[in-house]
């Protein structure tokens, strides 16, 4: 038998109906044997979901006023989902212990954490599986740090000895033994912490879309679905804008070479996208012939572009850029450079407080000639494995922008062949994601 974890969001176990849907889509599959829940999502757009409300019971509870009220409607979703499910469990004992920690303010991740608890204590009843605490085998190190190694030791012991079970996402517990939980998604980080800890052969998240698209349906009609992209190409496409999945939640998984499937609970016959290290780790991956993977891209970046006669013979001049940099604090995103030019590309907001300062720096670091700060700039990022192989993939960008009369301000391909990076003015973003779109796809 093999393994397979499976991890639950929050509009996959938002009410009855969804539960029934996870059951099911659990027992079509024997290896599906380790499963991760998020707390109860949105029903519909305007709902609430149980963590946001949990956050608000703790500040209540901070600011020292009542919460009962907000904690009854919380009760009352458990319940509501426990009595359709016609379960005989009770978590009256549960709430009465949440409500009193919150007013001895035990902490606010303490608090949000309880969403995932008490909603795995009710899919592990349902679905006749062990319920593992994620506050026995998830650990942060005294620094607020996720413990990989002593994590991995104590779950993967743990996992050994049972078969089945439901393990809650998006907490932990820290070195003083309080409950601490991963950013916003996290359910999505234990998910593949549990997958790397069971030594899965799959990780599948269970989400409300059958997996990345293309492009941002935004911005592009209807794009392609993403069949198979790997761990590289979709870091660059999250770090670009595309969300699903949480970003932290790639990095377990792929040190253990397990691949992540991308699975619609709503749509559970569709294959969704599969993320692997390599594409060659799917068999028939010979039929996938896209050049292109995902397009996706960012508003709001500066390109600060630095001149200076024979630059290319000057030892050191990169580190000293880089150094006024470091010194001012700010990140750069890309370094696309000439043999007399370098040119710098960072975040708008980073620099937008001290750009005078920063610019003086430069000079007086550099002696440059000169040294231009454009504002305003898009980039583009355009990933896929294919490129690598295929002869014209920049010629066909390139084209189709020209035609569609798009300047282009900046271009970038890091040597791997893996993407594309192609800065354009702000206004010119969304036609140039369609454009390139278009190119490709028609
Ligand atoms: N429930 C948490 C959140 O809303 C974690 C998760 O769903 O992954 O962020």
């Amino acid at each position: 038998m093999g393994i397979k974890v499976a991890k639950f969001g929050g509009s996959s176990l938002a009410d009855e109906n969804q539960f029934k849907k996870v059951k099911d889509i659990i027992n079509a599959d024997p290896d599906r044997r380790y499963i991760v829940p998020s707390a109860p999502g949105k029903r519909f757009s305007e709902d609430i979901k149980i963590t946001d409300m949990l956050y608000r019971c703790y500040d209540l509870a901070k600011r020292g006023e009542k919460f009962d009220e907000e904690f009854a409607l919380i009760e009352k979703r458990y319940n509501d989902i426990i009595s359709a499910l016609s379960l005989t469990l009770s978590l009256e004992d549960d709430f009465a212990e949440i409500k009193s920690a919150m007013r001895a303010k035990v902490g606010r991740d303490y608090a949000a954490s309880r969403g995932e608890y008490l909603n795995g204590k009710i899919l592990a009843e349902y679905l006749g599986y062990a319920f593992i605490d994620a506050a026995e085998v998830i650990f942060f190190d005294e620094n607020g740090r996720y413990a990989a190694d002593h994590t991995d030791y104590v779950l993967s012991e743990r996992l050994k000895n049972v078969e089945r079970a439901v393990i809650p996402g998006f907490y932990g517990v820290s070195a003083n033994d309080t409950i601490k939980t991963f950013s916003r998604g996290g359910s999505d980080i234990t998910g593949a912490i549990v997958a790397k800890a069971a030594r899965a052969d799959l990780y599948e998240n269970w989400t409300d879309v059958s997996g990345f698209l293309c492009a941002d349906p935004r911005i592009v009609n209807n794009p392609r679905p993403i069949g198979i992209i790997t761990y590289r190409e979709l870091r660059e496409l999250s770090y670009m804008g595309a969300t699903v999945l949480h970003e932290d939640a790639i990095f377990p998984v792929k040190s253990a070479g397990i691949p992540i499937n991308i699975r619609n609970t709503n749509k559970p016959e569709d294959c969704g996208t599969m993320i692997v290290a390599s594409v060659s780790t799917i068999p028939g991956d010979e039929e996938n012939s896209n050049v292109i993977t995902g397009i996706a891209g960012k508003k709001n970046f500066s390109v600060i572009s630095l001149e200076k006669d024979r630059m290319n013979e000057e030892v050191g001049f990169g580190r000293r850029v880089l150094e006024v940099l470091e010194r001012h604090n700010v990140c750069f995103e890309h370094l696309p450079s000439g043999i007399d030019t370098m040119s710098v590309v960072v975040n708008d907001l980073a620099i937008a407080e001290d750009k005078s300062e920063l610019i003086a720096d430069l000079f007086e670091e550099t002696n440059a000639d000169s040294i231009d700060v454009e504002s305003g700039i898009a980039l583009v990022a355009v990933a896929g494995h294919g490129m690598k192989n295929m002869r014209g993939t920049a010629a066909k960008i390139f084209g189709a922008l020209a035609e569609a009369n798009i300047n282009i301000r900046m271009i970038d391909q890091g040597s791997s062949e893996l993407n594309i990076i192609i800065g354009v003015n702000n206004d010119d973003f969304e036609e140039s994601i369609r454009t390139i779109y278009a190119a490709f796809e028609n």
